[in-house]
């Protein structure tokens, strides 16, 4: 048992930690994540995984992952197997201790049962209208319910019976019988069963015609794994008086603790699964794993790591006060951890082509370049240079500002790792767009730190003949509103989107090493930012790569650059 964790404390391992001082639960840590398999895991989600697993890890403890699937009219397979994948994926495993709350139906129906037995439920005939006018408001009392005071004997023929299949879906349920006056709405006689006919549910089948509420359910699966600290989010406090008394009045032996924290909300980005659903049904993005969508399966696809990922739930910390989180804050852990680990490729995402006139045709030399600038022991790799090439739009101008450092007409510029090159003509076509630059070299200037020669810019490029086209995918955030998640149910949250949130360039050109690249893979390209080679997809043949992060934080830039304009700087 550690008292001590390496991690940063929060109230929770206050708790935790003066529980085990007491040696309360017998000094055991047990919790669990319980994700309802309605959607893909997000990136709230993901701080829940962190926190349970963690403190398991930390404490000596377990931690159980429980599919929470009461609702089996939203749930399915496919759900399943990506939440189970999406939590290892984050490096985390449950071992043997993968459990349904369905796979208890039998005992919480038994549960169920001897609340009847001691006159804490009732079967009730009231619609699900009328329950709702007698539970009353947050300024009145509910009303008793007129099936309130039946006999044990009767409530315990008609849930039964209800279990048989003789009632038709919402006429009739079983209620916990608490308190019609509670201050608490959620202790007015909730209800505990209904009747789902002609579902198929994913684990049980056609068993079961009754389905458990998610508050009765959710404690008792608890109790019988025999959880200790049963960790939820905010929203859950008003339901604790309600976990401990199904506790206290079943009798179990094990009784959790309850231990509410505040939900992650993220800039720009949504963390309701309803409304993450509706953006898939609705086809606002290509699926759950989209690259822009803050679910596991599309950080995974845009090149986030499990590190980077794990590394941010830990920087925001847990706390009970409503936070809303910096999308900045993530993308510059996610920048930090691809800056370490990310190979040094070159790209051009808008190619320009360059003839070098005075370079003998057919010639193919292969320059070296290392693989990482901070970290020589990871070697190098090749170039070929000919004397056809590509080089960025972007880095030639023809009536340049004085701040322009790289290409322009009689203008030099280095290409990175090779030759100086000198612009010595521009050629338009008949609409007056630039198409191809002809230049010369100086064979004097090869390498990366060639003597007695300065230019002011360094530039990227590909070889024309050796470069593969791909499909570069550059992504931004999803919303242009920084709190679509707050936006009242009657206003329509897709009218937030960002329009830009995806731009495609179909014809880029990376150099010819990235032919080796594993779909997943991630590398830094020269001078644009950190790129994923697609998993899911190719287009017509051709890779596509998405844009994991910008070298920098673009958003921090455009808000300076408003304060102080720089023409010409790269965007
Ligand atoms: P819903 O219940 O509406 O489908 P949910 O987001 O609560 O959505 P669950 O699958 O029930 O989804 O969540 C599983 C666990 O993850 C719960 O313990 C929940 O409290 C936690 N969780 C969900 N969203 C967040 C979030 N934004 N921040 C922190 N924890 C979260
Ligand atoms: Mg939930």
């Amino acid at each position: 048992m550690h008292e001590e964790s390496r991690r940063p404390g929060n109230f929770i391992r206050q708790i935790i930690e003066a529980d085990l001082r007491a040696h309360k639960h017998g000094g055991r840590v047990a919790t669990r994540f319980p994700p309802e398999p309605n959607g893909y895991l997000h990136i709230g989600h993901a701080k829940s995984i962190c926190l349970n697993f963690g403190i398991a890890e930390d404490y000596g403890g377990t931690c159980n992952l429980r599919f929470d699937d009461t609702n089996p009219h939203k749930e399915n397979i496919e759900f399943i197997v990506a939440i189970k994948e999406d939590v290892r994926w984050l490096g985390y495993d449950w071992q043997d201790r993968l459990y349904f709350a369905s796979g208890y139906f039998e005992q919480l129906y038994d549960y169920a049962r001897t609340l009847i037995y001691k006159g804490k439920a009732y079967v009730c005939d009231l619609g699900t209208e009328e329950i709702r006018t007698f539970r009353g408001t947050l300024t009145e009392p509910g009303r008793d319910s007129p099936y309130r005071n039946r006999s044990v004997e009767e409530n315990l023929d008609l849930f039964a019976r209800m279990r048989a299949g003789e009632f038709p879906d919402g006429s009739r349920v079983l209620r916990a019988k608490i308190d019609m006056a509670s201050p608490n709405i959620n202790m007015r006689d909730p209800t505990i069963y209904r009747i789902r006919h002609g579902v198929v549910h994913h684990q049980t089948g056609e068993e079961w015609c009754i389905y458990p509420m998610y508050d009765f359910t959710h404690c008792l699966s608890d109790s019988i794994e025999g959880i200790t600290h049963s960790l939820c989010t905010l929203e859950f406090e008003d339901h604790r008086p309600l976990y401990d008394w199904f506790l206290d009045e079943i009798g179990v032996p094990c009784h959790p603790q309850q231990i509410e924290f505040s939900r992650l909300s993220l800039q720009y980005t949504l963390t309701s699964k309803r409304r993450l659903t509706q953006l898939v049904e609705q086809g606002h993005v290509e699926d759950w794993d989209d690259p822009r969508m803050p679910t596991i399966a599309g950080m995974r696809r845009r090149g986030y790591t499990p590190a980077a990922i794990r590394d941010f739930c830990e920087r925001i910390g847990v706390t009970k006060a409503d936070n809303l989180v910096e999308m900045s804050l993530l993308e510059n852990i996610v920048r930090e951890d691809l800056d370490r680990k990310a190979p040094r490729r070159m790209a051009v995402l808008h190619p320009l082509k360059v003839v070098i006139e005075d370079y003998p045709e057919g010639q193919l030399e292969q320059v070296e370049a290392p693989n990482h600038p901070q970290d020589e022991s990871r070697g190098t790799h090749t170039l070929p240079f000919t004397r056809e090439i590509y080089i960025d739009r972007h880095d030639f101008m023809e009536d340049p500002p004085k701040q322009f450092k790289r290409l322009t007409p009689g203008g030099e510029v280095r290409l990175r790792y090779a030759y100086v090159i000198r612009c010595t003509e521009v050629i338009k076509d008949e609409r007056g767009e630039i198409v191809e630059l002809r230049c010369s070299h100086d064979p004097a200037t090869r390498g990366a730190n060639p003597q007695g020669r300065k230019v002011k810019g360094v530039i990227h490029w590909v070889s024309a003949t050796h470069a593969r086209e791909v499909e570069i995918r550059l992504y931004d955030r999803l919303f242009e509103h920084p709190t679509p998640d707050k936006v009242g149910d009657g206003k329509d949250f897709t009218k937030l989107l960002n329009p830009n949130s995806l731009r495609t360039l179909t014809r880029s050109y990376v150099e010819p090493s990235l032919e080796q690249a594993k779909p997943g893979d991630t590398f830094q390209f020269e001078r644009e930012g950190y790129f994923s080679l697609d998993a899911a997809s190719t287009r017509e043949g051709k890779a596509i790569f998405n844009r994991t992060v910008t070298l920098r934080d673009s958003w921090a830039k455009i808000e300076q650059e408003q304060h102080a304009p720089k023409p010409g700087t790269e965007n």
